[in-house]
């Protein structure tokens, strides 16, 4: 037997391996997720299976799959899902952020805007050295997040300091965040979202707007948004919101979602998520694009505590676990380039898995008005695995 020979003998048993599963000995693993409830919307699939990783990828989903491995986590009885991608948050503003998230299952983030141009380079340098894949958004004030309002001073939106961050941070910055508010913006919404157009055009970048009790109304501002824009805090109550006093969602909202612009939930603290809102938007069968947890540390003791949790706010109320799931992995992956492979447990993919409980009981799930309703299950971070390595709990 030559050499050629050899190995396609040696592939050919390989193969046979994998398939039959009669060689316990000859398939070997780097890891197996055994046993948990597998649900992975970009494979349509919601069923008991094994997870195999090789090479930090996703080698083998199947049920009873008999092989070896180095490390076995055993998920009997936990839920299996692609690691979980969170595209607002503002994980970049402190050192120990992205880890924090990946403990809770977040294997993806977006960093929407923490900073803006003067100090862009602190939030892209904990971006850059995140465990995950990251990145981020620059704030279209200068200064960033201001409690007197990020642009009330027109100026502040500085197309020139921004083009020249985004420029000096390719890799990492991926678009714009715009805050329009009336306590963030004042009068200059308008502006300050054409000038965030400004700035992203030469890049040919996505703007992401925070919306919700604006100066102007929404529909004015609709009109600026392009194709791959996001529309954040898309629950946010009057004025302005995403749909009318009867329950309609806005024409001018409806038409850019068409065009393909993104509506995402970012949950937040205050005045972006109330529940009688929520009901309207879904009960007209407007569903959010992505889940986003707009998580910050405060965040973690109020309201937010951890993107599963967020997910689980939706679960008994109009949305199914395989929705919510798939609005946090597989449609998260489609707004930025850096995710496209992610989302999926598709064989070949980056293994990226989330571990979660599910556990029923009686929970109390607030909005940002301290509306508090019961909910009958909760979704608890369990488990991380990313790029085939196991994350140790906190
Ligand atoms: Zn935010």
């Amino acid at each position: 037997m030559n050499r050629r020979e050899f190995v396609r003998a040696a592939a050919g048993t390989a193969m046979f391996t994998r398939i039959t599963g009669t060689f316990p000995s000859a398939a070997s693993y780097d890891l197996i997720v055994r046993g948990g409830r597998v649900i992975d919307p970009s494979l349509r699939i919601d069923s008991v299976r094994d997870i195999a990783i090789t090479g930090g990828r996703i080698a083998a989903v199947d049920r009873d799959l008999r092989a070896d491995a180095a490390d076995i986590i055993d998920a009997r009885g936990k839920i299996v899902v692609p690691g979980l991608i969170d595209i607002h948050t503002h994980a970049a503003r402190v050192k120990d952020g992205p880890a924090i998230c990946l403990a809770d299952g977040v294997t993806g983030f977006i960093d929407a805007g923490s900073q803006g141009a003067d100090r862009i380079d602190d939030a892209v340098a904990i971006t850059r050295t995140a465990p995950q894949p990251a990145r981020a958004l620059v704030n279209i004030g200068r200064a960033g997040i201001l409690p007197d309002g990020d642009t009330m001073d027109l100026s502040r939106a500085d197309v020139g300091a921004a083009r020249a961050a985004i420029e000096r941070h390719r890799d990492i910055l991926v678009g714009v965040k715009a805050r329009l508010s009336r306590d963030v913006a004042g009068n200059n919404d308008y502006d300050v979202l054409r000038r965030a157009q400004e700035i992203v055009t030469p890049f040919n970048l996505p703007v992401m707007i925070h919306m919700g009790q604006t100066m102007s109304p929404l529909p004015r501002l609709m009109g600026l948004l392009k194709p791959g824009d996001i529309v954040t805090h898309m629950f946010a109550p009057p004025p302005n919101s995403i749909v009318d006093d009867n329950g309609q969602i806005l024409p001018e909202v409806l038409a850019a979602r068409r065009r393909g612009v993104w509506f995402d939930v970012g949950h937040g603290r205050t005045g972006h998520l109330r529940w009688d809102i929520v009901d309207r938007v879904l009960q007209a069968g407007f569903w959010p694009d992505t889940f986003s947890t707009d998580w910050t540390v405060e965040g973690r003791t109020a309201g937010v505590i951890d993107f599963p949790h967020v997910l689980s706010k939706f679960m008994d109320f109009g949305m199914t676990l395989e929705q919510v799931i798939a609005r946090a992995t597989v449609h998260a992956s489609r707004l930025f380039e850096v995710f496209r492979d992610r989302g999926t447990l598709n064989v070949g993919a980056p293994a990226d898995v989330a571990i979660l409980e599910l556990r029923q009981g009686s929970f109390e799930f607030v909005d940002n008005y301290k509306n508090v309703r019961i909910g009958r299950q909760r979704l608890f971070p369990s488990g991380t695995v990313l790029g085939g390595t196991r994350i140790p709990r906190p």
